[in-house]
């Protein structure tokens, strides 16, 4: 449950603003920023300022961040005017995570199947 920021953690990196990022909105505990390979009109990647590798583990270490992270992401939602949209936390390799720093995903502006493969 380490907040501490590891060199070599690309989403550290966006919050830092040591590498580019469309950032859409953020306060003083998350940042929001469009996906660089979009898989709908709109899908954003709400994250911690904080390191944390995955959404459990920030739910053990800032547990009111995870209500951050939700809150804004309807915040940029609703921006987009999406009514409906999905938030997803892929936690594993096996679902899909490949950045090791919490993100969730917004996914929005176009019809959604379930389950999602
Ligand atoms: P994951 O697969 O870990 O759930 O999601 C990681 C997401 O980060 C992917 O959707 C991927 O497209 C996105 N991503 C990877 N590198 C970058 C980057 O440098 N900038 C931005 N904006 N998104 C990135
Ligand atoms: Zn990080």
């Amino acid at each position: 449950v380490s907040a501490a920021t590891p060199d070599s953690c690309l989403f550290c990196k966006i919050v830092a603003g040591d590498i580019p990022a469309d950032v859409v909105a953020q306060n003083d505990d998350a940042v929001a920023f469009r996906d660089v390979d979009p898989q709908a009109p709109t899908h954003v990647l709400v994250v911690p300022r904080s390191h944390y590798a995955d959404a459990s583990a920030l739910a053990d270490g800032e547990p009111g961040t995870v209500a951050v992270l939700v809150s804004l992401a309807r915040d940029v939602a609703q921006g987009d005017g999406l009514d409906d949209y999905r938030l997803v936390f892929n936690t594993g390799p096996g679902a899909g995570q490949t950045v090791f720093h919490t993100h969730l995903h917004l996914l929005g502006g176009r019809a959604m199947t379930w389950p999602p493969g």
